[in-house]
């Protein structure tokens, strides 16, 4: 097994007794990782999972979300995680799309997969995924004090002695993970990400930040992304180090997390730094521990980029997407402060272009849209080829949606997207299917979605709509009309109605001017 499948067995010969994995309060050696993904991957067996096959995740971070995925990738089978905050409806649509024949859910999803229609997915909670049944775990780390949790009291799920390594041939050029993405049109796409786009990734990632075995990484971000899991667990458990697995994100969870462990490295979005450096443990705070803090997703803003300096941490900071798995260009931290709102260097083993419409190179100072090529590219999207057709150029380069320009010095500056979309809480929010389920509602003309500034969450959606005439509904019965149909991050904030919203001479809505027009205050 030449994928992510063979590294626990790999890592277990190198560093059997290391800790790869805490979770709430429990340790797992590498050896403890393999003999667990061993057992679970013969559970998935039993359960029908064959090479090739889909095997989906739902579920907030836990210590079974990288067991199931390494189980499956064991077999050979490809892993799909989902976004849990999803609803029922858009969950539905990635099982389907993506011919899942297991979903592995978490309690905290129970209305979701009750929600569900009947599926061929064979569904399995994780309470169930090994025999004999797991230990129960206990509450959030918060809610207890330290002493009462149990420490390094993992189970012997040894497998029985019938049950022998699997070794299923699985090359790099296998797709290893699906992970669903929203677009500008239609339905979310589901990138295919290879076993060696993640590799690749991983070596991009060591060329530029010194990750050692020592590391203690604190995974706070949603492993359903490819920025949590790419950038932070898989090359900390290639190198042999150990990573914290948080539940959720929560700031007084990660400064008792990096108090307890000594956590060396943290990655995580503009906003979760953001609201950690407004807690009141932050002047109080021991964080002489921290030696790697990586920010993603979306640049960072000058004054946090002080304020962290003033405690002596600086960002490394990177650009990318979920189709470049996910890293295209890296900020060294040296640089944050030279090279404040850049996006930095393409990453060591990728290319990273910027062209005019005609697909010419855009010369320095000059934006135009960014183009990646590299072996952390996807091949493309999973039963889409219109999408991935449309997702390259002809001579194979990926198509970011994102407008930028280099600097003299090579670096890169990412001023806007061509595509409509924006960014809240971390998390991308893409109006096209937020305007399509309002425009479902009878009171509903038509409607139009923009992001626009938040002090929380960075933006927030607004919902700028006209009413059909005669049809009486206020802006809650639109709103909870809404919910149950998509993820609440997805829910516009607030909502605003007009006459008519301006179109071009060809009917496409100006998001520009609807923008210039309903950014500021509504009242
Ligand atoms: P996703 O595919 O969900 O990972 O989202 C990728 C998109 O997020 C990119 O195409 C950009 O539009 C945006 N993005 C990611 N990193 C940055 C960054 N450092 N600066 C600005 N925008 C970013
Ligand atoms: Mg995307």
């Amino acid at each position: 097994n030449a994928g992510l499948g063979g590294w626990p067995a790999r890592r277990a010969l190198m560093s059997p007794d290391r800790t790869a994995f805490v979770f709430r309060g429990r340790s797992l050696t590498y050896a403890q990782v393999h003999e667990r993904t061993t057992a679970l991957a013969h559970r998935l067996r039993s359960a029908g999972v064959a090479p090739g096959d889909r095997v989906a995740y739902l579920g907030p971070n836990h210590l079974a979300f990288a067991e199931t995925m390494l189980a499956t990738h064991v077999l050979g089978a490809i892993f799909v995680p989902l976004n849990f905050r999803l609803a029922a409806p858009e969950i539905a649509y990635m099982l389907d799309h993506s011919g899942a024949s297991v979903l592995v859910h978490a309690p905290e999803c129970a209305a979701t997969v009750t929600a569900l229609p009947a599926g061929p997915a064979a569904r399995i909670p994780v309470a169930d995924l090994h025999t004999p049944p797991d230990l129960h775990t206990p509450p959030d780390l918060h809610t207890l004090p330290q002493s009462t949790l149990p420490q390094s009291t993992v189970p012997e799920t040894a497998a029985p002695a019938s049950v022998g390594t699997i070794d299923v041939p699985v090359t790099l050029d296998d797709p290893a993970l699906i992970l669903y993405t929203s677009g500008t049109t239609g339905r979310p796409k589901g990138a295919v990400l290879t076993h060696g786009n993640l590799v690749w990734n991983t070596f991009n990632l060591l060329a530029d930040v010194d990750v050692t075995s020592e590391e203690v990484t604190l995974v706070s971000a949603p492993l359903f992304h490819v920025a949590a899991l790419n950038q932070t667990l898989l090359p900390t458990f290639l190198k042999g180090g150990r990573s914290i697995i948080m539940p959720s994100w929560d700031v007084d969870d990660c400064y008792d997390l990096i108090a307890e462990h000594r956590v060396t490295w943290m990655f995580g979005v503009t906003t979760m730094f953001a609201a950690f450096a407004r807690s009141p443990r932050w002047p109080g705070a021991d964080l002489s521990s921290l030696r790697l803090l990586m920010a993603g997703g979306a640049p960072v803003p000058p004054w946090l980029i002080r304020e962290y300096q003033d405690r002596g941490l600086v960002f490394s900071q990177g650009y990318g997407m979920t189709e470049t798995a996910p890293g295209a260009t890296f900020l060294e931290a040296g640089m944050s402060a030279r090279k404040v709102g850049s996006a930095g260097v393409p990453v060591f083993f990728s290319r990273v272009r910027v062209v005019r419409p005609d697909r010419t190179e855009a010369p320095p100072g000059e934006p135009g849209e960014v183009l990646v090529q590299g072996p952390n590219v996807t091949p493309g999207y999973w039963d889409a080829p219109d999408a991935t057709r449309a997702a390259f150029t002809p001579d194979g380069w990926f198509r970011s949606g994102d407008i930028g320009a280099f600097d003299a010095d090579g670096h890169l500056h990412i001023l806007d997207r061509a595509k409509d979309m924006y960014i809240s809480g971390g998390e991308n929010v893409y109006p096209a299917e937020v305007e399509s389920v309002l425009s479902e509602h009878p009171a509903v003309a038509e409607a139009a979605v923009i992001g626009v500034p938040d002090d929380t969450w960075g933006e927030v959606g607004r919902a700028i709509v006209v009413a059909r005439p005669g049809a009486g509904a206020d802006a809650e019965e639109l709103v909870a009309f809404l919910r149950g149909r998509l993820a609440s991050y997805k829910i516009p904030r607030s909502v605003v109605w007009a006459d008519a919203l301006p179109r071009t001479s060809s009917g496409k809505i100006v998001k520009p001017e609807l923008r210039a027009t309903y950014s500021g205050d509504v009242g």
